[in-house]
């Protein structure tokens, strides 16, 4: 039988002393949202939604076949890695196997079930989560950390997260939830925009009223994600070596000021603003049915009408 390498989880006190103080919100795991980035689950090349959900796929049903054996675990993650890291970012930042589909269970035939349908609509977590077991047998630590980090570590976002960016976040698909949650830059520049459009600073009771006015911005904007640059996250790059680079912001000075930055802040290069985007009003109101299925005409078009409705 193999032998599971065991870690005494810190006490509140030594978790203080090693992590710092416990947030008084955690992120994790927030109503409908999920993040597990820190596990490493955004850390590819191909962050696509059509990748993501067949890694997930494939990690969920071999872990959740691996029941509670510890040795079909430890060769479910040998093996996932194996398959798994030429298709990795960033080599230095970790990546576990055992981040996967939280609400799937295997039926009768060994495939996965889940509670929906939308691959882009389900929680993602630890599949080794001691809550996940009868018993709440402590597995963590098989993970690319181990237990002690798995249960105290708490990122920065915590701190730097408050009301007013999780309103934002809300705004967005569940699936884009850890995207967006460690991008403070791009929250930033889209309270810009609301606080553009009411002429007035944010405050909380305002999500309800705005809320709807931004819905076909955000779904617009939502639908061009899939052409950022994946080593770009917010104002940072990433090279592959795990060196971060700080990028370069352009100079934003003209009327789609507010649009370039918050493009440029969610991973887009500068050469997809300038070349993708319709920035002319014409191109943007021309009536061309290709403009109606193409993305970024959705986008700027909705922008256009966002600013100049004002919410
Ligand atoms: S990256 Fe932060 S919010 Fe996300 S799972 Fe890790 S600690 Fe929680
Ligand atoms: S074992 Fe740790 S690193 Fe792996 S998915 Fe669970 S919490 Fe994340």
């Amino acid at each position: 039988m193999a032998q599971l390498r065991t870690h005494r989880l810190l006490d509140e006190r030594e978790k203080i002393e090693r992590f710092g103080p416990r947030p008084s919100t955690i992120r994790c795991q927030e109503g409908e949202r999920s993040c597990a980035q820190c596990c490493g689950i955004n850390n590819f090349i191909d962050r696509s939604t059509k990748a993501k959900a067949l890694r997930l796929h494939k990690r969920t049903l071999a872990v959740l076949k691996a029941g509670e054996n510890v040795k079909k675990l430890v060769q479910t993650k040998h093996e996932l890695m194996r398959d798994e890291k030429d298709t990795i970012l960033c080599q230095s930042i970790r990546v576990c196997p055992f981040a996967g589909w939280l609400d799937a269970k295997l039926d009768h035939n060994h495939d996965l079930v889940h509670a929906t349908s939308n691959p882009m609509a389900r929680r993602v977590g630890c599949l080794i989560h001691p809550s996940r077991f009868s018993d709440r047998r402590e597995l963590r630590d098989l993970s690319v950390h181990d237990a002690i980090i798995c249960d105290g570590f708490f990122c920065a976002a915590h701190m730097w997260i408050k009301e007013h960016h999780h309103w934002v976040i809300q705004l967005f698909p569940v699936a884009d939830y850890s995207r967006f949650l460690h991008n403070i830059s791009v929250l930033d520049s889209l309270i810009q925009l609301i606080e553009y459009c009411l002429g007035r600073p944010i405050r909380k009771s305002d999500h309800e009223s705005v809320a709807p006015k931004l819905a076909p911005f955000i779904d617009a904007l939502s639908m061009t994600l899939a052409h950022r640059e994946p080593s770009h996250f917010g104002i940072v790059q990433l090279k592959r070596n795990g060196d971060e680079v700080r990028r370069q912001e352009p100079e934003f000075n003209d009327e789609d000021r507010m649009l370039r930055k918050i493009l440029w802040t969610l991973g887009y290069t500068q050469q997809t603003i300038d070349v993708e985007m319709p920035w002319s009003a014409t191109e943007c109101f021309g009536d061309s049915q290709v403009q109606s299925e193409n993305p970024w005409f959705n986008l700027k078009q909705s922008f256009l009408e966002l600013i100049s409705e004002r919410v």
